[in-house]
């Protein structure tokens, strides 16, 4: 281990030299309560910036270990210091010093959600910041007293800020890591109560605009208060009692007039598969982990789905079983999607009318008077809820206005009146006895098996021009070796850095565990089982140095971002 001043010696026989002469920085240093890890050094003012790691050993950093005993108060202890330093760097750092990305210090950005990322790691014997920053140049010139600046006042400044126990709000982190446990602890209460979600009174669902993700406030916000029919009291480990609104398992329906919150609420489940931070609104708003939104997603590729319970007897003669398109219809798209998602495990699913196709959801008296069944390949949505339910325990959840036929096969209805749940499932069933709908169930038979399949090793291969390429360019797309794929379908994905972490997760899968016989979930299992065991860290390419922004994402997503791989083939 270097010491200080070695770095120091360096910067200053580097000033004014070539931009490459920062090579030379590469290496460990002991600093006065850290060490600082110059792990990859960019190779010039524009390109990514360098990675560096800065630990912090525990004898300074004094985390108390009741923040980062359990797997889930250390993600919320992380994630606590991540938004810790990130503001430290807002506060401190000088910005631009030079050329491109000279003077940039940043850490990964953390949103609504308390996410397990790679930008911190926690442990008995230290806290380390993943960080990048850009070594300053005047064009290409080293300009070695900025970079003094930056390393020795500013770096130790931020971490003293922001990493030592002192210096942070013990109470905040407390709350941290407190509404995490709670949450977690929530959903895992939910299979007892025999709930597919949970919300608490007193949530705010709506968001700032649909550009934010952050609460509505002002006058206009109506928290949430439940149904008397359906609230229910589940007591947490840190808050004590909490009532709200449990959402049983089965078919449940979400009606009532349009902006009427409808899809507000709908999305608050959506996300509810995450912890959301202390102030959010929704930290007490919980969804069966294995919960997907499901929409259609016209022009997706679909592989070898097994469709059928949807859609048969296309007039093409075009297989179901085994359907594949490289351009699927609003129908066939949703009708794939949910397969996939129950290939891979959902146990629930998120449906909103805005997003669905209507040839999909339902067929009326009168169109099955007109169009024969037999000349029609779609059997809707409506006549395989029940058995979804009924056969695989697979719990839905409705939003529709626009249909009452669905009154029929609903279990519980909930109606939003400005802003407000009411419990109108007697009602509905009333209305449905008096007006009977007169359709004909077209659902006959069984929903039948779920089929498995497994990705072949062909199709995945990361590799342009020689080179592995894989890139996520924001929230919705990756490119992987010649392909782009376009996850812009999946709500649930909420952060560009478990974008980034999916691309990484496909090469690492198709690299251990992909081999033409393991079944996509099988595959994707492994996977986790080893994030599980060995961190996050380990689906990086930088595996022991800085890893690079990572978040991770749920398997549900990872086996959506393969399916809409362009190249992906199956057996
Ligand atoms: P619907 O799906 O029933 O047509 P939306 O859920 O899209 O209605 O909501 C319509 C509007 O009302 C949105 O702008 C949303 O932000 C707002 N909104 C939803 N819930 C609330 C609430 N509890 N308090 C205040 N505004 C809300
Ligand atoms: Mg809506």
């Amino acid at each position: 281990m270097k010491g200080r001043e070695e770095l120091e010696r360096i910067l200053a026989r580097i000033d004014g030299k070539g931009y490459k002469a920062y090579k030379d920085i590469q290496g460990s240093y002991l600093f006065d309560t850290y060490i600082l890890h110059i792990d990859h050094v960019q190779g010039d003012p524009f390109a990514a910036p360098s990675r560096l790691r800065v630990r912090v050993d525990q004898r300074h950093a004094r985390i108390p270990a009741e923040f980062y005993n359990t797997p889930a108060r250390r993600v919320a202890c992380a994630d606590f210091l991540t938004r810790s330093f990130a503001r430290a760097i807002e506060e401190v750092a000088g910005g631009s010093r030079g050329t491109g990305k000279s003077g940039l210090i940043a850490i990964d950005r953390c949103g609504q959600e308390i996410l397990e990322r790679t930008a911190m790691v926690v442990t008995d014997e230290y806290v380390e910041a993943r960080i990048v920053l850009g070594l300053p140049a005047r064009g290409r010139t080293v300009l070695g007293k900025e970079a003094r600046a930056m390393l020795f006042e500013e770096l130790p400044a931020i971490v003293e800020a922001s990493l030592l126990y002192k210096s942070i709000d013990g109470k905040s982190l407390r709350k941290h890591v407190e509404v995490k446990e709670d949450q977690v602890y929530l959903r895992s209460k939910l299979p007892e109560y025999q709930l597919a979600a949970f919300i608490a009174d007193g949530s705010v669902l709506p968001r700032e605009s649909g550009i934010s993700d952050r609460p509505l406030r002002g006058e206009g916000v109506v928290p949430f208060v439940s149904p008397p029919e359906l609230a229910v009291e589940i007591t947490l480990p840190n808050a004590g009692p909490v009532k709200g609104m449990g959402i049983p398992q089965g078919v449940t329906l979400i009606v009532g007039g349009g902006y009427h919150g409808k899809s507000t609420l709908l999305r608050a489940l959506e996300r509810g598969v995450y912890d959301h931070i202390p102030g959010d609104g929704r930290e007490l708003v919980v969804t069966l982990s294995t919960a997907v939104k499901i929409r259609a997603e016209d022009g997706r590729r679909v592989e070898k789905v097994d469709i059928s319970p949807f859609i048969n007897n296309l007039p093409n003669q075009q297989d179901t079983v085994d359907f594949s398109t490289p351009n699927a219809s609003g129908s066939t798209s949703q009708a794939a999607n949910i397969m996939e998602a129950l290939e891979v495990g959902a146990k629930v699913l998120l449906m909103d009318e805005d997003t669905s196709a209507t040839n999909f959801m339902i067929r009326d008296v009168r169109m099955q008077q007109l169009v024969a069944k037999e000349k029609e390949p779609i059997t809707p949505f409506i006549d395989r809820v029940r058995q979804l339910w009924l056969e695989l325990g697979v719990s839905t959840v409705l939003v529709l206005g626009g249909s009452g036929d669905y009154f029929d096969v609903a279990d519980t209805i909930i109606m939003m009146d400005t802003y407000r749940p009411r419990q109108v499932t007697e009602l509905a069933k009333e209305i449905a006895r008096e007006f009977g709908t007169g359709r004909l169930s077209e659902g006959g038979g069984k929903f039948g098996r779920i089929k498995e399949r497994s990705p072949l090793p062909r199709g995945l291969d990361p590799s342009r021009g020689g080179k592995t390429k894989i890139q996520a360019r924001g929230l919705h797309t990756i490119q992987y070796g010649n392909w782009d794929i376009d996850l812009s379908g999946l709500e649930q994905l909420v952060d560009a850095s478990q974008t980034r972490a999916i691309g990484e997760i496909i090469h690492y899968a198709a690299r251990k565990y992909i081999n033409g016989r393991a079944t996509l979930r099988q595959v994707l299992e492994q996977v986790e089982g080893d994030i599980e065991n060995k961190g996050l860290d380990i689906i990086s390419p930088y595996y022991g140095q800085n890893p690079g922004d990572f978040a991770r994402p749920r398997l549900l997503e990872v086996a959506a971002a393969i399916n809409r791989l362009r190249s992906l083939s199956v057996r």
